[in-house]
């Protein structure tokens, strides 16, 4: 099977991305064809520092590489490197009815969070990251729970694309892991974990013990006492419980025993303790990588050549069912 994911070079990578995404690629790569992008056009369509992006790329690499994506196994590479993407993007407008992309649930949260700044490329967002994946003609996307409505827009049009040019997509497969599809902000556990809120929502992969300790003690939880997972009137506990049982292998309900009759800041002590353990090896590769700039960069490199390949190939074919090959 040919896998397909990406990840957008915005602020600091948490381990929301890690549990709902990046982990299951880790497993994916071991028996697919798995294809792993930066994608930094999307990344323009909220406010950013043109002179940042380019470090945040590279860190996004290194993150990608700290957490087990093997480059032996897996193509990684940037997106705006490979032009077949905006190519596709621009083919695919025609076919993508507006009133799909109104109704998205990103678009509408992020309207809201920059509403100095909606720019027509919130809007086509989707059809960007449906070009990202009908290009490499993917079966599966590991995704998180919130990229969900957009995958499921990816198939609408390659529905429509084959309809009306004949069979050229395949229509791909969502994939969201079983539990850690949507790890909630610590400091709203009503909304998702996002890497462009503050630092006290998430906790980054590579966040050193202190700061892991200080934002899991001050997470937001409800007045109650007793650790039990009940997701609509316990929803920060919940959230936490969720993290606790995916780092370290233990179900809910055995967690909900180790913890009965203690207090929340005995159960938040034992989750900071678990984490900083649990994230020690990203931070230590991570801190071998960033000295060898040049090694991640040749990495992303082949990546681009790879995945060029494929996408050339694409678009040739759709060029000739649109009438574009003369
Ligand atoms: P941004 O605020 O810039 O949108 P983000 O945290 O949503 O940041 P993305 O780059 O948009 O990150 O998404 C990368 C991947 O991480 C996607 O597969 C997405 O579904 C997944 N993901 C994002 N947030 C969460 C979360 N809170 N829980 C689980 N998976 C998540
Ligand atoms: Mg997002």
């Amino acid at each position: 099977m040919r896998v397909f994911s990406g990840i957008q070079p915005t602020g600091t990578i948490h381990i929301g991305n890690y549990l709902g995404a990046i982990k299951q690629w880790v497993e994916l790569q071991e028996k697919n064809e798995c294809i792993f992008c930066i994608v930094d056009l999307h990344a323009l369509t909220v406010p950013y520092k043109p002179k940042e992006l380019e470090n945040s790329v590279l860190e996004k690499a290194i993150v990608y590489l700290a957490s087990g994506v093997d480059p032996g196994k897996s193509i990684i590479f940037i997106q705006s490197q490979v032009k077949e993407h905006t190519e596709l993007t621009w083919l695919l407008n025609t076919v993508t009815p507006v009133g799909e992309l109104t109704r998205m649930t990103q678009f509408k949260e992020k309207s809201k969070k920059f509403r100095q700044n909606i720019n027509a490329g919130l809007l086509n967002y989707p059809i960007l990251m449906a070009a990202d994946i009908l290009l490499y003609q993917t079966d599966v996307v590991p995704v998180g729970e919130d990229q969900k409505q957009h995958v499921e827009l990816t198939r609408t049009i390659a529905r429509k694309f084959n309809q009306k040019f004949g069979e050229t997509f395949k229509v791909p497969e969502v994939k969201v892991p079983k539990s850690g599809a949507k790890i909630m902000s610590l400091q709203n556990p009503a909304k998702k974990m996002s890497k462009t809120d503050g630092p006290d929502t998430y906790i980054g992969l590579f966040d050193e013990p202190e700061e892991i300790k200080q934002k899991i003690m001050r997470s937001v939880t409800d007045t109650g006492k007793i650790i039990k997972y009940n997701p609509e009137k316990k929803a920060g506990i919940s959230n936490l419980l969720t993290i606790y049982s995916l780092f370290s292998g233990k179900n809910i309900k055995e967690l909900e025993r180790k913890f009965k009759g203690k207090g929340y800041a005995e159960f938040k002590k034992s989750l900071a303790e678990l984490l900083i353990n649990s994230l020690e090896p990203f931070r230590r590769k991570r801190k071998e990588l960033l000295s060898r700039e040049v090694y991640v960069k040749e990495i992303l490199e082949q990546g681009r050549k790879r995945a060029e390949i494929i996408a050339q190939s694409t678009i040739g074919e759709i060029r000739k069912k649109m009438g574009l090959s003369i």
